[in-house]
Order: structure tokens, then sequence, then C-alpha cells
């Protein structure tokens, strides 16, 4: 057997991924190596299956905990179940679809998968409604972007319904026959005889790919996909705080799909553009501030840039090189509205490194200065973190 992949690799998550992103993931792959989709295609039904055993396990909290901790490991002693013994059938994989897909629907399905992947029609018509794939895009976002929140507006280029044939792939209605080799129900089913009995098994129609019609003359301008091209302007807002790495989902405004089916989504993957003042920590920002010597010893106030504005602190009297002043709230606001985080100022004395000669002559009189003396430690009867102190608060 070929070596197992790790799971969240299978899946294309990170390790933290949410139970959402997970389910997400799980859908996708789910959708492009179903069976129904890649007929006959042994590698597409083992990646269907492996990505099965992933979402088994990281979909469930106690599987996935024991995973994390334990790898496959994990799942061959405490019984991860389902896959132990030989692996997933693709039946299995099936009854679980249910709640990746929606219970809404199904319908005609009837124990049959198929129904609860791409939706049967309601009334037992039997005809499949395809989903148009997904479009991935990169949002550069600026941090003052970040702070405010913005309305963003980007083109794509995407598939859309055939303006010429309004999606139906067809030079004209009357060129849209129903399939005469399902007879317009979209699926054939087989019978087959073994030692177990007669077994029945049901597949989409190849002749017409489980649309129950078939095309006598194609659009010319589509050549009968029914799709085509086209630029498209899309707006959206852009929620404050968002952060590298958050993808943001725009339902239904990915590609069309063939057969009247459900448009895929755009998902757009945040891609934070550095800032030459801060660095972010989370929802904190940091900002690195050189002060002298002077300034440390009497204290002082400075003005540090802000997003939006300047913003003037105070430097106490006696400030140590690598003190962290927070400045409550000033930080980026919570993606979720939780608040904001704060701005964290970094406070560096500055040592000259050239001198003239007049300036040596000085540090030379600080020197014999008793202040001047750091504190020895052995005269220090605080332990070692309460000596730490002096740089936080
Ligand atoms: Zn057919
Ligand atoms: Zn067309």
């Amino acid at each position: 057997m070929a070596e197992k992949r790790d799971y969240y690799e299978v899946l294309g998550v990170a390790k933290d991924a949410s139970a959402e992103d997970i389910k997400k993931a799980y859908r996708k792959l789910a959708l492009q190596y179903h069976p129904d989709r890649n007929p006959g295609d042994k590698v597409a039904e083992e990646k269907f299956k492996e990505a099965a055993e992933a979402y088994d396990v990281l979909s469930d909290s106690q599987k996935r905990a024991s995973y994390d901790k334990f790898g496959f490991a994990g799942a061959d002693g405490s019984g991860f179940g389902g896959f132990g013994g030989g692996g997933f059938s693709v039946e299995d994989i099936f009854r679980n679809f249910g709640d990746i897909f929606g219970g809404h629907f199904g319908g005609s399905g009837g124990g049959f998968g198929f129904g609860d992947i791409f939706g049967f029609g309601g009334g037992g018509s039997g005809r499949r409604v395809e989903r148009g794939s997904d479009i991935r895009i990169h949002l550069k976002l600026t941090l003052e972007e970040i702070m405010s929140g913005v309305d963003k507006k980007v083109k794509i280029t995407k598939l859309v319904h055939c303006p010429d044939c309004a999606g139906k792939g067809a030079l004209s209605d009357s060129d849209i026959k129903s399939c005469p080799e399902c007879k317009g129900s979209g699926y054939v089913v087989k019978t087959a005889r073994s030692i177990f009995g007669i077994t029945q098994s049901q597949s989409v129609c190849g002749r017409c790919g489980g649309s129950g019609k078939v095309i006598e003359k194609p659009c010319r301008k589509c050549g009968g996909s029914g799709l085509v091209k086209s630029p498209e302007e899309i707006s959206f807002k852009v929620p404050a705080g968002v952060a590298q790495g958050m993808t943001l989902t725009l339902q239904g405004k990915g590609n069309a799909a063939r057969n009247g089916g459900v448009n895929g989504d755009l998902y757009v993957a945040i891609d934070e553009i550095p800032h030459k003042d801060f660095e972010r920590d989370g929802n904190d920002l940091i900002y690195p501030l050189f002060i002298s010597i002077p300034d440390a010893i009497t204290g002082s106030e400075v003005e540090i840039p802000a997003i939006g504005g300047r913003l003037k602190i105070k430097v106490p009297a006696g400030t140590q090189s690598g003190k962290m002043l927070r400045l409550k709230g000033k930080g980026v606001p919570d993606v979720n509205g939780y608040g904001a985080g704060d701005l964290l100022v970094y406070v560096q004395v500055w040592i000259p490194s050239k001198l003239t000669a007049e300036e040596k002559e000085l540090v030379e009189k600080l020197r014999k200065c008793q202040s001047f003396n750091p504190i020895p430690n052995s005269d220090d009867k605080r332990g070692f973190f309460e000596r730490l102190k002096v740089f936080f608060r």
C-alpha cells in the first residue's frame, strides 16, 4: 500500500483550520473527484476515498485531537472506526454526504449518493444539477485599508451563460432533444448477476452527462457548452481587521455552470502589504521608537506615526532601553468586532557610535557620576524576573 498522506495535506488545509474550512475543503475535493464526474478513473476514485477518510477524522473533534497527538497510530489504535479495516467504500462516503452538501438536496435519490451531492430536482426527475467551479483570487491590502475596512472592486474573467443561446448550448430550442440513451432521466440502471444474486447499480448517463438532454445543432458562439468567458467587475466589502491568510467567500460569484446549474464561489485571499512603520502581531501593532539618552533620563513627550494621523506619547523619566509602552485599543480592530488590539511602542535608547572630542569629554564626566552606574546585581535583592519587569508595564 502506498504511504498515507497527512490528513491536513490531503484536504489542503492548515493544522489549525476551522471546522468550517475543513468542511469547505472536503466539499470541493469531493466534487472534483466524485466518481460520477470521473467515470472509470481509478486515480480520482482513490483521491475521493482519501479525502473522505481525512474528512472523517478531521471533522470529528475527538478523532482529530487523537490524530493530532498520535498521527495515524491514533487512527489504528483507538478505533477511528470506518476505515480501520480496508478503507472506506464509496457507499460509505455517500452516506455521509448529507451534512456536507446540506440536507435540502436529495428527494429522488433513494440510497443513491449522487442525489445528495449534486442535488436531484424534486419530484424524481433525476436530472443532475451541476455546480460551476470556484475562482480564487488574491487581494492586496494596505494596513490603512485593514484598519478601517474597505469597499473593493475587482475585475475577473469568468464563465457566464452564453448570451446567444441563453446558456442552453443549442442553436435553437428545437435542437434540444430528450436523450435517447436514458430517455431523459439522466441516469442508467445496470443489472448484474453474481453469486450474491441480482444487483442493480445506477450511474450517470454517458451520452448526455446526466442532463437528460442532447443537443442536435450546437450554438455557434459557445460550441454547445452554454458557457462563454466574460470579464466582470465585482464589488464587495472587506471588513476591518482582516489578516494575511484569511479568505473571504463570495457565494455564487464564481464560474457559471452548464445546464442551468448553480454558480461556483469566488474566494478572495487576503495579502497584507507590509507597512513601513508598523509590524503587525495579531491585532497588536508594534512600533520601534528610538529616543536619546537625555530623553530617556528626564522623560519627554514624542510624536509617533499612527494610522490616520499622529499620536503624542509620554516617555516617562528613567525609561530603560527595551521598555514596551502599551497604548490600549490603538491597534487593529478585531475582525469579529471584539474590540481592538493595542499599539506597542518598543522603546530603544539611542547609543551613538561616533562622538566629537567635546562630547567625549562630557561622557567621561558622566562616567564619574554615581547615578550613571548600573545597579550592581549583588546589591539588588529582587529576583530575576522582578528585575526584568523594568521593561514592561
Ligand atoms: Zn442520457
Ligand atoms: Zn451558446
